[in-house]
Order: C-alpha cells, then structure tokens, then sequence
C-alpha cells in the first residue's frame, strides 16, 4: 500500500514522529499544521512534502491521518461551518483515519456521513505517549469497516505494535477514552498515595519501589513517578488539558451508555480543578505537583 500519498493534519508532539515514521518506512507524507514551524521537526526526506492548507492536502493525498487536539477541531477541519470543510475537496475513495482522542459519538457520525459520500473513515486513536510514538511501539485501537481496517494495516504497521481492531466506527475512540480515565486514575491515586506516605517520613521512591513490587503497581508507578514526578520535570508531553479533555469525553460515554459514572465524575472534577490550578500548557504530570501543593 506504498502506492498511497498519506496527509498527516496535526504535527504536534505526536504528529511529528508518527510522521517521521511513515517516511522511514517509505511512504509518501505531505503535511500541514496551523504552526509552520512544525515542518523544522521533520526528518528531511525527498519523500515529505509541507503544504501551505488542509485544502492542499484533501486534493493531494488519498488517506489522510488527522492528529489533532480534539473532536470540535476534527469536525470543523471536515465539514467546515457551512459545508465548507476539506470533505469538498477529497480525491475519489479518500480514507481519513482520525488518529486524534476524538469523541466516539462525532467519530460515529463522521464515519456514516463520509460513507454516504462515497469516502472511508477509521477511528485509531493511540497510546504510549510521545516516547513510544518516537520509537513506533504505540498501541493503536482501531474501529471501522474490515476493508478500511486492510486498506490502513501497513500505515499502522510503521507507527505501533499492539494494532487492535475493537468494533464499529467510534469504538476506538470510546477504549481511547475510558483507557485514559483508567490512567488518569491510576495517576491520581499514586500522587496522593505518595504524598500521603513522604508526610508520614517514608521515602516516596521506596514507596515507589513497593508498588512496583506489588499488586498497586501501574503505567504511572511504572513509567511516570521518577521520570516525571519525583524528578519534577513534569515533561512526559502529555499535557493535562488533553487528558482532562479525555475523561471528560469517558465520563460523557458512560453516562451515554446509562453506566455507574460516580467515580468517573470524581476523578473529571480533581482532574478539572488541578488544570484551572496549574499554569496554562502544563504537563498531566503536574498532577503530583497540584495534589502536594495543597494543604
Ligand atoms: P499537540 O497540541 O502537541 O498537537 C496538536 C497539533 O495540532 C498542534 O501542532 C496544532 O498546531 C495542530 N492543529 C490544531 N488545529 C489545527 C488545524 N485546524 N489544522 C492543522 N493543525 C492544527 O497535541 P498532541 O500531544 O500531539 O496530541 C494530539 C492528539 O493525540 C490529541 O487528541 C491527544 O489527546 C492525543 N494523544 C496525545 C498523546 C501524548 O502523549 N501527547 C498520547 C496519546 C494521544
């Protein structure tokens, strides 16, 4: 599938690598993002083009990748406010694999909507953060139609390891959601677990330690604690409006679904008082930071 011209629309700090890995697996990318300085992060290769609009790259490519911040960008980026979007100017049999945590309801729409004009939509928002984006090791949640699913397998191939294929157009991005309300859990028990501890006098890297020995221990005692945490870079490239947005979108699903939300709706609110609290474009990881600064 090498024969196909990809348009990434989003290179941000998960668009630039996930791009640099198309082209290091040969394919053809043309790119665009509303800051041109992206383009300076892109391994130079005679295979990468920047092109100055999203219009350019719905004329010039057959499978668009969209890596965006959220679903109301998505939306507007396809349709535009008056059917004015890029979907006016796809190619025949455009694919567009929306690989931003976008809301699973849009995704659903946007999926039967293209479908009625003759275009193919995947949902394959991803996991691993810009760590595993780098090294093309993401867990990639894919929901669609089977043949989008074939047609896109080599796209997928280059940039993740786990590649799961969970349902119908939307279910992507609803395990996208409810997988980070389960993180953002995680990261928020472990912060005031810590916190709690070091104010006790036990050291909060051997309460660390303990959780990793042990049936506490997950993705954020394992990765972020002393990465990003204990060491106090809050740098992991994850910022917590982005996750704040996904529990947001988990909670709206489960409360969609008429499912047990209580602890859901606690976890959004600490999660929501911490952004308003942290300073603007801070790290989720800052979350520690929010929970041991109050008294
Ligand atoms: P980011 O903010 O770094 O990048 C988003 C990019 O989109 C920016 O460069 C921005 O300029 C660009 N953009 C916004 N509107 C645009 C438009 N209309 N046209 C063209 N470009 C536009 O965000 P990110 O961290 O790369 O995340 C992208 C998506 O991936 C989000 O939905 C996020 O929730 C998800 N995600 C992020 C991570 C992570 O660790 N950063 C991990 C998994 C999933």
């Amino acid at each position: 599938m090498n024969n196909q011209i990809v348009g990434v629309i989003g290179l941000g700090m998960m668009g630039v690598p996930m791009a640099n890995n198309l082209l290091k697996s040969n394919f053809s990318v043309k790119g665009f993002d509303l800051n041109p300085s992206a383009k300076e992060k892109i391994t130079p290769s005679p295979q990468f083009e920047w092109l100055n609009s999203t219009q350019d790259i719905a004329k010039s490519c057959n499978v668009i990748i969209l890596m965006l911040p959220d679903s109301n960008i998505v939306d507007k980026l396809l349709w535009g406010d008056d059917d004015n979007g890029i979907v006016q100017s796809f190619q025949d049999n455009t694919l567009v694999i929306d690989m931003s945590s976008s809301k699973p309801t849009n995704s659903k729409l946007n999926a039967e909507k293209l479908s009625s004009l003759g275009f193919g939509f995947i949902d394959a928002p991803v996991s691993g953060g810009v760590k595993r984006a780098i090294d093309g090791s993401l867990a990639i949640m894919m929901g669609g139609d089977e043949k989008y699913v074939a047609q896109a397998m080599p796209i997928f191939n280059a940039l993740g390891k786990t590649i799961v294929h969970v349902g119908n157009a939307g279910s992507g991005h609803a395990v996208k959601a409810l997988n980070n309300y389960v993180s953002a859990a995680g990261l928020l028990a472990v912060s005031e677990a810590l916190v709690a501890a070091e104010k006790f006098g036990v050291n909060p890297h051997l309460v660390n330690k303990v959780f990793n020995a042990s049936s506490g221990k997950n993705n954020t005692t394992e990765v972020k604690v002393e990465n990003f945490m204990l060491s106090e870079t809050f740098n992991s490239g994850f910022a917590i409006a982005l996750m704040r947005k996904d529990i947001q979108t988990a909670k709206d699903f489960i409360s969609d679904m008429q499912s047990p939300g209580s602890f859901a709706d606690l976890c959004l609110e600490q999660w929501l008082a911490a952004e308003q609290n942290l300073d603007k474009g801070a790290d989720h990881t800052a979350m520690f930071a929010y929970i041991k600064n109050q008294h």
